[in-house]
């Protein structure tokens, strides 16, 4: 895999899959824009992506904000004049079901995990036309299965694999592609951020090795391969997929 010379933005870089997959594309030569919230976490990714041989600009900013959002893609086209992929993997995680579910949390996730891909989506199309780029979204297992006690969640990531599609038709006579990945639990700072505490986590991942298939929960470092399969030329005739990283977790039912 090769992106010498392509511009790559991320949202969520800062941490986790995202954090992972800006590495990845670092390696494989690509010029980065990383966004996040956390200054010092970015910092640290792209000390990582320097190893590499890449010097990311860093896009601070809150992606479920709209002047944020649109700033953050000002500045990547101030740095690099274009855009050949779009990473959006930015994501929070909230309990609750339809009896105890906040409006307010409801538009947390909402703002967060499908509202900000629209916006930036929207704002970067022109540029990935010009460049017959492609984009990445970040959905979940979530996405395409139902589960109780994440609704918000839920709802937010099925949204996104609808945007995937019908963004995939609406700009594949224009020569670019969009796909998804669709993880099932990944090791990172999700769960734990979205109010899981240790000993529950723990017991959680435990747990995943009866939930997936392939007996335990995966690595940020296999979403990254895949996220980063979906952006390259390989991919070259592959769009409006939903791509499980799961541990074929999407294909089981109970019995
Ligand atoms: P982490 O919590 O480790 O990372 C989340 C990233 O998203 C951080 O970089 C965080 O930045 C960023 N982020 C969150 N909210 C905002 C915001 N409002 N504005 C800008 N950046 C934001 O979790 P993951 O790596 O697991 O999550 C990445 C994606 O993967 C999410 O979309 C998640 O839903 C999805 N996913 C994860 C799974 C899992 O089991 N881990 C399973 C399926 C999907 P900062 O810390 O700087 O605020």
């Amino acid at each position: 895999m090769n992106f010498a010379g392509k511009v790559v933005l991320i949202t969520g870089a800062s941490s986790g899959i995202g954090a992972a997959t800006a590495i990845k594309f670092a390696k494989y030569g690509a010029c980065l824009a990383l966004n996040g919230r956390n200054v010092e976490n970015l910092k640290k990714v792209a000390a990582q992506c320097g190893e590499a041989g890449s010097s990311p600009a860093l896009v601070v900013g809150d992606v479920s904000k709209e002047a944020d959002t649109a700033r953050i893609w000002s500045e990547t086209l101030d740095k690099y004049g274009k855009l050949d992929v779009l990473v959006n993997n930015a994501g929070i995680i909230e309990t609750g079901s339809i009896e105890n579910t906040s409006l307010e949390q409801y538009d947390r996730v909402m703002a967060t995990n499908l509202r900000s891909i629209y916006q930036l989506t929207m704002l970067a199309t022109p540029e990935l036309v010009k460049s017959k780029g492609n984009i990445v979204n970040v959905s979940s297992v979530n996405g395409i299965r139902s589960f109780p006690g994440v609704l918000a969640y839920n709802i937010s990531k099925m949204g996104v694999d609808q945007l995937t599609r019908c963004v995939a038709l609406e700009l594949a006579a224009k020569g670019v592609r969009a796909n998804c990945v669709n993880p099932g639990v990944t090791v990172t700072n999700l769960h734990t951020r979205g109010g899981m505490d240790a000993e529950t986590y723990k017991k959680f991942l435990e747990h995943s090795k009866t939930t997936h298939a392939l007996g335990r929960p995966g690595t940020v470092d296999e979403v990254a391969n895949a996220i980063t399969f979906l952006a390259s030329d390989l991919a070259s005739f592959t769009t409006g997929l939903s791509l499980a990283v799961d541990g074929g977790r999407h294909a089981m039912c109970p019995r």
